[in-house]
């Protein structure tokens, strides 16, 4: 893999960078994650792979899971999806409560928690085990069939997800939620639930890389258009309130997860997974964001 020394160095040198975050703690049971954990994965399209540190080290995905949602809706709704869900960035925190009043229930984007919630809720409507649905879609995409919901954090975020209720219920008011609310709120905290490692997220991002297209078993995840539009809008809303910033300091499609994970691909070539659990104050793994940063800095290869 003609990564492999790059990321070798760039592990070496943010080691021990540590420290200068928080691991999540409004979900009490991530609170208990080893703040140290730190993981690279890369798989380029030829089959090369390689990872370091804690790679085989399971953490709950957490928001990296509204991509697949996001995909799996986009399959059956194609344009009808964004009558109900913006697609531009919303400057604020993943679970705010702000722009939903003056922009009467329609969320900015799918990678909020608003935006999500109105994306599983669309789910409902098209799958009829959508739990089971979920994990048959993220085992297929990354090839492994014992993939699950890590289900003391389901129940531990579904025990304090007051502000999820909260977003649901508001957007309801709105007529932009259809279906039962403690019923989206289960499997939203199931989806934020789901444990891969970063071998495994990073495989899951490939068809992302390769327009839709998983290229381990030459599947159609997606069509070209909707690969497109996926990456776009990890590219300008990946990162909450940060996305910004992660594109002027990375130059990628990605999108974080307050597990501590981010996942992000170089169009035509590779994804790359980084797990650290320590968020900043935007709630994204800031070593994460740093390791990226460096990655593209000394491969020279961004999408720009
Ligand atoms: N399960 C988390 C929540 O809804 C996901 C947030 C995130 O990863 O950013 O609060």
């Amino acid at each position: 893999m003609i990564y492999k020394e790059v990321i070798e160095r760039i592990y070496d040198s943010m080691l021990n960078q540590t420290g200068e975050g928080k691991v999540a703690s409004y979900i009490p049971a991530l609170s208990s994650i080893d703040p140290k954990s730190y993981a690279i994965s890369v798989c380029d399209l030829e089959g090369g792979e390689f990872s370091i540190g804690d790679s085989d080290v399971r953490f709950t995905i957490q928001s990296i899971s509204k991509v697949f949602v996001l995909a799996m809706v986009s399959r059956y709704l194609g344009d009808k999806l964004w009558e109900r869900v913006g697609r531009e960035p919303s400057g604020t925190a993943f679970n705010s409560l702000i722009q939903l009043e003056q922009e009467r229930g329609i969320p900015r984007n799918p990678f909020i928690n608003s935006g999500a919630l109105v994306v599983t809720d669309m789910l409902i409507d098209l799958y009829p085990n959508p739990k089971q649905a979920i994990l048959d879609f993220v085992r297929e995409i990354c090839g492994n069939r014992d993939i699950c919901y890590n289900e003391e954090v389901a129940k531990s975020e579904l025990e304090h997800s007051h502000r999820n209720l909260a977003l649901a219920n508001f957007m309801k008011s709105f007529g932009n939620i259809k279906n039962d609310i403690d019923t989206i709120i289960d499997i939203y905290c199931n989806q934020c639930s789901i444990s891969m490692s970063t071998k495994e997220l990073a495989k899951s991002f490939l068809f992302l890389a390769n327009t839709g297209v998983n290229p381990i078993n030459g599947q159609k995840v997606v069509g070209p258009r909707s690969s497109k539009r996926m990456n776009a809008l990890m590219l300008t809303c990946g990162l909450y309130n940060e996305s910004g910033d992660f594109a002027y300091r990375v130059g990628l499609p990605g999108k974080s997860g307050v597990g501590g994970g981010i996942a992000a691909i170089i169009p035509g070539r590779l994804a790359i997974a980084v797990w650290s659990p320590e968020l900043n104050n935007n709630g994204n793994s800031y070593r994460g964001i740093a390791t990226l940063e460096q990655f593209t800095t000394d491969i020279g290869i961004s999408v720009f």
